[in-house]
């Protein structure tokens, strides 16, 4: 028997001793996706409950689609560490995290399976749904901490998840040519790169000067958004998908 009740009837519960209270009483209302990065699930789940290790997360999901609970989603687990998003920095307080078992870059970035996807799809619905969380609030790790992690990476299937009303996603604007920006350059075009990046939740000052910062956070973006191409250059498929996806959001108020 686990100590620890399940929240989502699709998971079995083993548990993490690494969690605490959430900071003030917070409501999650983030859904946090991860890749565990690590060449077997088998490694991953045991650093994830193990006291040494400080990091967990609620969820974890198998190559196969089991779904494995170790943190109750009342609880604030550690799994975002230092990051950023629309006004909140303490992102474990405000968030529900799934890691997602993937090897990640370090191992060549192979596909999610699709059993493994449709599972993350159906737990994703039901968190949402319990805890009123909005598609855009769906993010991946690398959307809080731009260049210190790149996961879930380039190849998660953002769009089928969009297509199952998990997560905020417009068809990316197709690359070509156009002016573009890119680190060392600065103006208003550049800080007006910079103040939608900022609107859509982003960490990213608006300085009008196009920064090492900057330059991570636009390859955290297109990361999640724009996965063709993954450069830190703010180029008009980049802008235009980011344009695109500002007016798909919900009216604010
Ligand atoms: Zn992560």
């Amino acid at each position: 028997m686990s100590d620890i009740p399940s929240d989502y009837a699709g998971a079995r519960v083993i548990p993490s001793p690494n969690h605490g209270e959430r900071k003030g009483g917070r409501r999650p209302d983030i859904i946090l996706l991860h890749y565990t990065g690590m060449p077997d699930a088998h490694g991953a789940l045991e650093w994830l409950r193990n006291p040494v290790s400080e990091v967990s997360s609620h969820y974890f999901v198998y190559e196969d689609g089991r779904v494995i609970q170790m943190v109750p989603e009342a609880r604030r687990a550690w799994h975002a560490g230092a990051g950023f998003w629309k006004g909140d920095s303490d992102i474990n307080s405000a968030s529900i995290g799934i890691e997602i078992v993937n090897p990640g870059h370090p191992g060549g970035l192979p596909p999610f399976p699709d059993v493994q996807i449709n599972s993350v799809i159906k737990l994703c619905q039901d968190i949402a749904k319990r805890w009123a969380i909005p598609p855009e609030r769906v993010l991946g790790h690398s959307d809080i901490a731009p260049r210190r992690k790149i996961d879930p990476g380039e190849n998660f299937p953002w769009g089928l998840l969009a297509e199952n009303g998990v997560g905020h996603y417009v068809r990316p604007t197709p690359l070509g040519g156009g002016r573009f920006f890119q680190k060392g350059e600065a103006g208003p075009p550049v800080e007006a790169i910079q103040s939608m990046l900022a609107l859509y939740g982003y960490g990213v000052p608006v300085s009008g000067e196009f920064c090492e910062r900057t330059e991570g956070v636009v390859e955290a973006f297109q990361r999640h958004f724009r996965p063709e191409k993954v450069d830190g250059v703010a180029d008009a498929s980049t802008i235009d998908t980011l344009h695109r996806l500002l007016k798909a959001l919900p009216a604010i108020g």
